[in-house]
């Protein structure tokens, strides 16, 4: 599993700028994605081609607003409980603050791996000024902080490979082989019905669950049949059993909805039909997205609401989830077991498109006839010219396109190009990737 990175910090130190230099080169990959908000809080970084997940934890819609703790809402506390090492940060201009120590405090209590990185110190790293920098940020008893400028850069990967050096080298997963059981997970915030869901397809079987001490937490898994393909559930809720139920112990977890999705091949987004869509709700599925899974979206609570409520459903979800379009919409009562075999079947069908095998040379026919019917626009004097694809993945699909000046190819081209993709190798329910690949 990727290692979870979760910054924190009082306001105003730089987070979101360090969150945005740490996922940046990611970012390219969903950029161009329409609707897809900006202001995300999730997302996945890379050094040395080494990928973990970064969690900026200053962007959590606060969920308990009494807070014993004002400094930090209780989504952040989980976070820092559950993630495999937090960045701290602190304002290296404005030097040691009473609120620093208070954070300090929380969390050496916590136990969790912390860095301090003290940050708007550009031009300053590796240089003695750094060392009276970082004097005062001892005093917090986190051990040697780094010396770092998100805003310039300086320092960053340095601090990245210090946080991570404590960790196995994980061998990234081969996406290229589809698994025998397809992993499912299904994710949403607190109440949309996970749980019940998760009761109405397991319920009934024969299930072998089984605990998997990781080295910072428990996952469980269970392994089911739906109209006979085999699924292995992975947990995002802290599920425990409980006689023959399924119960989450924990009601919501970021940092496990986060580890959910990059490690299955399909999710299962549930929103709640009598809720209004949420930021929340738009970050999980911006980094569904990012991470190239199949999802079905299901509206759960259906029961009991009429024809005009599904409508606004369906404009909210147009609205707020339009990057999703290719994900199949259904309707269900995971309480009263409505809808959801046609929901299975999405997932199953969701998960044939994102391991589809797309040979070369129908690839590059479906590419010769797109370009037929619509060539790249213009840049300058030349035009680009796409001249045959080839397949560069799985889950999600990832079309490779070779041929010459393909660097101004625009992303409303590239968006064209995808819906001829879509359409001729039937790729509904999963993001399909397009990249260049320039001979000149
Ligand atoms: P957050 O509230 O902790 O997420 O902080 P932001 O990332 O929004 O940054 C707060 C302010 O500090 C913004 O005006 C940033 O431009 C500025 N800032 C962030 N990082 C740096 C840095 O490395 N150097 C300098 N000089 N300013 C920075
Ligand atoms: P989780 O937090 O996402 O795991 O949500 P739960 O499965 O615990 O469900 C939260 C509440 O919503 C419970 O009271 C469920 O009985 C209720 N619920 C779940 N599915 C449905 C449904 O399809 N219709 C209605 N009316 N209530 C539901």
């Amino acid at each position: 599993m990727k290692p979870v990175i979760a910054i924190v910090g009082r306001p105003n130190v730089g987070k979101s700028t360090l969150f945005n230099r740490l996922t940046r080169s990611r970012d390219a990959l969903v950029a161009d994605l329409p609707g897809l908000t900006r202001d995300r809080h999730y997302g996945e970084g890379r050094v040395g081609g080494r990928p973990y997940l970064v969690v900026d934890t200053g962007g959590f819609e606060p969920i308990a607003k009494d807070g014993i703790f004002h400094a930090m809402a209780q989504q952040t506390l989980q976070a820092i409980a559950e993630a495999d090492a937090v960045v701290f940060v602190v304002d290296g201009r404005q030097g040691l603050t009473p609120q620093d120590e208070i954070i300090a405090d929380r969390l050496r209590k916590s136990g969790v791996r912390a860095t301090v990185a003290v940050n708007k110190a550009e031009g300053m790293t590796g240089d003695s000024r750094s060392a009276m920098l970082t004097a005062d940020f001892h005093r917090l008893g986190l051990g040697d902080p780094c010396v770092i400028s998100s805003a310039h850069g300086d320092g960053v990967v340095e601090m990245i490979e210090t946080v991570l050096a404590d960790f196995p080298e994980e061998e990234e997963a081969d996406d290229s082989e589809r698994p025998r059981r397809t992993k499912i997970a299904i994710v949403g915030r607190p109440n949309v019905g996970k749980s019940t869901l998760i009761n109405t397809l397991v319920g009934e079987q024969r299930v072998i669950a089984f605990d998997m001490p990781g080295t910072t937490r428990d996952a469980i898994e269970v392994e089911f049949d739906h109209a006979d393909r085999p699924y292995t559930l992975i947990d995002t809720a802290g599920l425990r059993r409980r006689g023959k139920v399924f119960e989450a112990v924990e009601k919501f977890s970021v940092v496990k909805t986060l580890q959910a999705i990059a490690d299955t091949n399909v999710v299962v987004l549930m929103l709640d039909a009598q809720q209004e869509i949420s930021d929340q709700d738009a970050h999980i599925a911006g980094f569904v997205v990012e991470q190239g899974r199949a999802v079905v979206l299901a509206v759960n609570k259906w029961d009991g609401l009429d024809e005009d409520k599904r409508d606004w459903v369906k404009r909210e979800m147009a609205r707020k989830l339009g990057f999703m379009d290719f994900a199949k919409l259904h309707f269900i009562s995971a309480l009263h077991n409505r809808g959801i075999g046609a929901l299975m079947k999405s997932v199953a069908g969701a998960c044939d498109a994102a391991f589809r095998k797309l040979s070369t040379p129908k690839l590059t026919r479906a590419l010769q006839d797109a370009v037929a019917h619509q060539a790249p626009p213009r840049h300058g004097l030349s035009r680009p010219k796409p001249r045959y694809a080839h397949q560069g993945g799985m889950n999600p699909p990832i079309v490779v396109i070779h041929g010459t000046g393909l660097g101004n190819v625009p992303a409303h081209y590239t968006r064209f190009l995808e819906g001829r993709f879509r359409k001729q190798f039937a790729l509904e329910g999963t993001p399909l990737r397009i990249e260049y690949r320039s001979t000149a």
